[in-house]
């Protein structure tokens, strides 16, 4: 029976260009899930989107010297073509700017105020008395209180990744100027997060599937207790709250942007020409599971801010099913650091180099129990001695062999042996073994199966040498070019969530139509006589001492 699958995606800030920790982090594993599902017949939705309120896009178009929604476009723009190089395929990549976002913030804004899980008090906020305007969160710094790094900001700190409260900061100070911000009296809406600690605590330990990192950092949380949080704030840019007296005043980001998950849904039923179609994937008694791809920076609010709003606002919406969180990429051996441009940035990666072999190498080191690291040094290596030299040469000389002296058709094999029949036993196998893998969010361990399949098939085929055998025996040859073309047929399958481009290709030389999706997760049927498309390789080996120049690239001043 096929399933429905929600999968909600991190939603990044529209103040600066894609990098390749947030690729590994919460772009392609979401992406490698979703093929995934599509080939296996099940319903899937992906959506994610922009985040166009968040204070990072304000500080930069105040850097910068524009207006917030200029830079938000602009960025919008860039990240829609960087999913589409990369093959990330989304159904819906939208922005927090709609009008139906604002509809859907404001209606849970309301609902979960009338139940009284919203109630007004009276803050101090944080006002520069240099800069003449109250301070956001992010635009104050200071030293955690909690781990004591000394450049925490006032809505969390990244050291440590707890939320924060600015108040809570040793030594604030403003980020635009410097100076250590006043505290003035203001009015603002809060959300009693503590009433539903007893709730989301029941739930959560009945999450055994979950990731230990994440079911564990949530425990932890919780058992150490909820506190009452703002969600409103005296700034321009947002989402207005919906309340007479309030108008100059915006929903505060972090509640506002996590509540993109159900409006991007309600927007890609509307475009779909079916506006009631979200309730398939949110409904409870619709069976659908909830995926949230995400960075491990971002656990709270996907575990428990999002679940509690959830809670408050609906007894008949799903809660998160999983929410498989990465966690870091290094670069270099270094901690990856925007602000020092100690990066990869994506759309510098696409300008030079194919995607396939970025998403090889950040599916086979993919962060998913602990930070793994990003080399040049390992992406030359690993494409040139794993996808070129054990997968990419696989295919193509066992395509170019047959298409050259079988007449450009697939073989007819004759009884096979038992080596050709446990190797194509191997291959079905490993469809099965990778079907549990990926269904489990275990992305790397799925690719290394199908690699080790690659590599066994290799062995096979030196032993075999249909090469050397074509010349005493064309049968031998045809037998286990045969077998040899039946796995390749599905490694293309199997590695298709992670590898598109190359399968899609592998898919037409073989001689398929359409799309690898439409052809299922399944053992691929070659038929004998199917007519091979012309093979071309399908990637390229890449000059090693490009590793040097692209690493040395690192650190210095942004090329934008
Ligand atoms: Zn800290
Ligand atoms: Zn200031």
């Amino acid at each position: 029976m096929s399933e429905r699958i929600f999968i909600g995606v991190a939603w990044p800030y529209a103040n600066g260009s894609l990098h390749l920790g947030q690729i590994a982090g919460a772009y392609l594993p979401p992406d490698i899930f979703a093929r995934y599902h599509r080939t296996k017949g099940n319903e899937v939705v992906m959506v994610s989107g922009s985040d166009k309120h968040g204070t990072p896009t304000t500080i930069k178009a105040e850097q910068e010297g524009k207006n917030p929604e200029e830079i938000a476009e602009y960025y919008q723009k860039e990240f829609l073509d960087c999913w589409q190089k990369l093959g990330i395929s989304f159904d819906l990549y939208t922005t927090t700017g709609t009008e139906n976002h604002a509809e859907v913030a404001q209606d849970i804004f309301l609902k979960l105020l009338e139940k009284d899980y919203l109630y007004k008090d009276t803050v101090s906020q944080a006002y520069c008395t240099k800069c003449q305007r109250f301070l956001p969160d992010r635009y104050i710094e200071g030293i955690c209180p909690h781990c004591h790094s000394p450049n925490a900001r006032g809505d969390q700190c990244e050291a440590c990744g707890k939320p924060l409260d600015a108040p809570e900061l040793i030594e604030a100070r403003c980020r635009l100027c410097g100076t250590p911000p006043e505290y003035r009296d203001s009015e603002q809406f809060f959300l009693r997060l503590p009433v539903f600690r007893d709730r989301l605590l029941d739930w959560v330990k009945q999450q055994t599937h979950w990731r230990l990192n994440v079911l564990n950092f949530t425990k932890r949380f919780l058992e150490e207790g909820l506190i009452d949080r703002a969600i409103t704030r005296d700034i321009e840019w947002g989402v207005p709250v919906p309340v007479e007296g309030f108008e100059n005043k915006r929903i505060y980001v972090w509640f506002e942007a996590v509540i993109g998950y159900l409006s991007a849904t309600k927007e890609w039923a509307k475009l779909q020409g079916k506006p009631e179609k979200w309730r398939d994937f949110w409904e409870k008694d619709k069976g659908a599971h909830s995926y949230y791809f995400i960075g491990k920076d971002n656990i709270v609010f996907h575990t428990i801010i999002w679940p509690a709003m959830l809670m408050g606002y609906s007894d008949d919406l799903n809660l998160p099913y999983n929410v498989p969180a990465n966690e870091f990429l290094t670069i270099e051996g270094r901690k990856l650091s925007t602000s020092q441009n100690w990066a990869v940035w994506l759309p510098d990666y696409l300008s030079r180099y194919d995607p396939d072999p970025l998403r090889y190498l950040l599916s086979i080191n993919m962060p998913e129990t602990s930070d793994t690291d990003f080399s040049w040094r390992k992406f030359i290596r690993r494409n040139n001695d794993e996808l070129v030299a054990t997968y990419g040469n696989l295919v193509h000389r066992v395509l170019t062999f047959t298409y050259r002296n079988f007449d450009g058709r697939v073989p007819q094999a004759g009884e096979l042996d038992r080596q050709s029949q446990a190797l194509l036993k191997k291959a079905e196998d490993t469809l099965t073994t990778m079907d549990a893998l990926i269904y489990g969010c275990h992305f790397r361990e799925a690719i290394r199966t199908a690699m080790s399949l690659a590599q066994e098939t290799n062995r096979y085929l030196d032993e075999k040498s249909p090469w050397k055998a074509i010349k005493e025996n064309r049968q031998d040859a045809a037998d286990s070019l045969y077998v040899a073309l039946s796995v390749i047929s599905q490694l293309k399958t199997m590695l298709y969530p992670f590898l598109p481009f190359s399968s899609q290709k592998l898919h037409e030389y073989l001689g398929f139509e359409g799309k690898v999706e439409d052809y299922g997760w399944k053992l691929q049927d070659l038929p004998p006589g199917q007519k091979l498309l012309e093979p071309k390789p399908l990637f390229v080996k890449l000059d090693r001492t490009l590793a040097e120049e692209e690493a040395s690239r690192l650190g210095h001043a942004h090329y934008d």
